[in-house]
């Protein structure tokens, strides 16, 4: 039976110090290695868990070349033998954005789990030594696969992910999907089944991360007009996401701007800009619907379909 877990650090809250333990804001992110995370959990001595530093940076940076090099470490790891899962903390900005990216390029057989904290490591209330211990249960569960966040007690799948809160520590929700299950002392408490998929493959993103084709958001709301997407299109965007409004409604004065890029070849993706809930019966002729994704995971689905042309 494979037992070893690995740990691949990126950074974050989880890794901030402040220099006042009652400062919950005014904190520098990613300043403690993963090897210190690892030592500030002692129910994790004595495991067999080997810790490798990724990236070290605040995830509102996040960047395509940290998420080839991540998606290969990770993959690297899982096709040992000898490793049951792999555990990435990560800054909790774009926490849900690296969980999609990750799913759809690896969709491992293996559980991956992306974990971090809402408080930096020198709070008085840190959050990052639980989370990350509820993080590896996670990673040593038979039978769970696909990456998901673990996060405040819950274990989130990557389609469903969300951050919803800006401040409070348990920041992240499934919405109607609900968590696959909750870790309570140390033991899961399943509600549904693991995510899985059809990996792309890392070949899909074997590109010089600079060359990656450039995918911008632009959004519906009241007063917009085509300025933006005609000046995206021109820039050199080569694939636009519209955040549209409730069931993917769009603005009369948008549009039309958004029909010419697409016939102009910057294809358009549309989904809601609502928190909540999916395009319900909405049929791509006006544009591509991409039905139950967020924006950000619409960006990434539309560069990784571009990806598949090289680059
Ligand atoms: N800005 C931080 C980050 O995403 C926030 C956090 O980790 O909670 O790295």
């Amino acid at each position: 039976m494979p037992s070893t877990v690995v740990i691949l650090g990126t950074g974050g809250t989880i890794a901030g110090t402040a220099s006042n333990p009652a400062d919950n804001v005014g904190y520098t992110a990613a300043q403690r290695s993963v090897a210190d995370l690892l030592a500030a959990v002692p129910a994790l001595r004595g495991q067999a868990i080997e810790a490798e530093q990724v990236a070290q940076l605040d995830s509102k940076d996040m960047d395509h070349a940290t998420w080839q090099q991540l998606a290969q470490r990770a993959a690297f790891h899982l096709a040992r033998a000898e490793v049951c899962g792999v555990v990435v903390t990560h800054g909790t900005d774009t926490m849900e954005e690296t969980a999609w990216f990750l799913q759809r390029v690896l969709a491992p057989a293996k559980p991956l789990v992306l974990t971090g904290a809402m408080r930096p490591a020198t709070a008085l209330q840190t959050d990052g030594p639980q989370n990350l211990l509820d993080a590896v249960t996670v990673a040593r569960e038979a039978g769970a696969c696909g990456v998901v966040v673990v996060f405040a007690g819950q274990v989130h799948a990557a389609q469903d992910v969300r951050k919803v809160h800006s401040y409070r520590l348990d920041a992240f929700s499934s919405g109607d999907a609900g968590p696959i299950a909750r870790v309570e002392e140390g033991r899961l408490r399943r509600h549904r089944t693991w995510p899985v998929g059809t990996p792309l493959g890392l070949a899909r993103i074997a590109f010089e991360p600079a060359s990656w084709p450039r995918v911008e958001i632009v959004s519906s709301h009241a007063g917009a007009g085509g300025a933006m997407v005609d000046a995206l299109v021109a820039g050199g965007a080569h694939g636009l996401v519209v955040a549209a409004t409730g069931n993917g409604s769009l603005h009369n004065a948008l549009e039309p701007a958004l029909r010419r890029a697409a016939t102009a070849g910057v294809p358009v993706l549309r989904c809601t800009r609502c928190a909540g809930g999916a395009l319900v019966g909405v049929s791509d002729a006006m544009l591509p619907a991409a039905a139950t994704l967020s924006p950000w995971q619409a960006r990434i689905e539309l560069m990784l379909s571009l990806l598949a042309g090289g680059g």
